[in-house]
């Protein structure tokens, strides 16, 4: 059989993280970056990756990468009382990781040195045009290429997208956005903590014990007032009046739910934010996106055990019908717990009955644990 040939297109997480993993099987990658000269300084975010998703990820990068990343055995949660933050429960399991944290920007040329090493990929420095997928092929400027599988991982607002999914898709916008930047500070904060603060969810994920990132849910009607004095004193007022903080410059990001309903369209698929949005508060988005290329990957590979061509398959059919449900589940999930810990009169009474003896529920926690870490289907079996 000619080899297979596919192509994806975009090299955000996860274009990046397709072409890491496929490039692993028998088939040859084109991989299509835009703009690669300016590339790409400016993601001040900061990930936390799952310990399965951890594991799949290391297999394909250096020893020496895994020094990056600052694993976690401990996540704290705290919600915001009148006078006082309620820790009101403490994830943890046998002293084993839970979460391997790393600079957006880290992981991003980690896996490109890797991506340029395979001989089975070739980078092409171009801005895709036009995808057609009733012939499964891309305009690079007046030439079309054709492939087997085209992937777009072009993110959430490209013009590709909203031409392939139209207007069908569902979209939940509180008006918030995503408050993020490094801190550096004189205590020792090596485990990540959630706030649920009457602003917004507040993440916090260290890098190290004296440098974490922060991602802060907040409604976009805060971003015309000083976000940093803001940000400051709320950082003081969790972290201690006498902790020595210093506070990177803020970057805003726009958060929604949103959820395409067309995820693919003959041989071509929509991986990552281009398919589907999902709040920030669980740290999820990342790691919903790895298992979507570890499907991907398990279904190819079993196309190739058996000699199967990889176009006009049921690879994509496959895919769509396992991930699915699981990613609309998942992002619903998020949005009802960010919605229970919004702060409000009514039901903050109940809230504080639910939260009192929580910590006490170990088998909540053990499956809470799980799902994040391998999804909600997976971790049933
Ligand atoms: C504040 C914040 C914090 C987060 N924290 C976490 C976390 O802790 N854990 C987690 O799991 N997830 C997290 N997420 C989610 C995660 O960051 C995103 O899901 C992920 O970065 C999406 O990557 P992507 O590659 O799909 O999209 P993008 O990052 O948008 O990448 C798209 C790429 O496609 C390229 N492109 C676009 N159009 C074309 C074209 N026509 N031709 C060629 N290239 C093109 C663009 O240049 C870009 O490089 C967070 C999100 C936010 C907003």
């Amino acid at each position: 059989m000619k080899k297979q040939k596919i192509c994806i297109i975009g090299d955000g997480l996860s274009g990046l993280t397709a072409a890491l993993a496929l490039s692993n099987l028998d088939i040859e990658v084109d991989f299509i970056i835009k703009n690669i000269q300016e590339k790409k300084t400016s993601d001040p975010r900061i990930t936390a990756i799952s310990q399965s998703n951890f594991k799949f990820l290391i297999k394909y990068l250096d020893k020496k990468d895994a020094k990056l990343f600052w694993s976690c055995k401990k996540i704290n949660l705290f919600y915001e009382k009148i006078n006082y933050l309620y820790n009101f429960i403490n994830f943890s399991e046998n002293h084993k990781n839970l979460l391997y944290i790393i600079k957006n920007n880290d992981l991003k040329k980690i896996f490109l040195k890797k991506i340029k090493s395979k001989k089975n990929i070739k980078i092409i420095n171009k801005e895709v045009k036009k995808v057609d997928t009733k012939n499964t092929c891309i305009l690079l400027g007046k030439k079309s290429y054709v492939y087997d599988l085209i992937l777009l991982c072009v993110g959430r607002s490209s013009k590709i997208i909203s031409e392939f999914v139209g207007k069908r898709y569902i979209q939940k916008d509180d008006k918030e956005i995503a408050l993020t930047s490094m801190v550096s500070h004189n205590i020792n904060i090596s485990d990540p903590r959630q706030y649920f603060l009457k602003e917004g969810p507040l993440a916090i994920l260290p890098i190290n014990e004296k440098n974490f990132s922060f991602v802060w849910s907040v409604s976009n009607k805060l971003k015309t007032i000083n976000t940093k004095d803001l940000v400051y004193n709320k950082l003081k007022k969790i972290l201690g009046n006498k902790t020595n903080i210093n506070l990177n410059e803020i970057v805003t990001f726009p958060i929604s739910f949103k959820f395409n309903s067309i995820f693919s369209k003959n041989n071509s698929l929509v991986l990552g934010d281009g398919s589907y949005n999902v709040h920030p508060v669980a740290g999820q988005g990342f790691n919903l996106i790895i298992r979507d290329i570890i499907k991907l990957f398990q279904f190819i590979e079993y196309n190739q055990s058996l000699g199967l061509p990889i176009r006009d398959s049921e690879i994509i059919k496959k895919f769509v019908s396992s991930r699915k449900p699981e990613n609309l589940l998942f992002g619903l999930g998020i949005n009802l717990t960010n919605s229970f810990f919004k702060q409000n009169k009514i039901t903050s009474p109940i809230k504080d009955f639910i939260l009192k003896d929580i910590n006490k529920f170990n088998f909540l926690k053990e499956i809470s644990i799980k799902i994040s870490d391998k999804g909600i289907f997976q971790s049933l079996k």
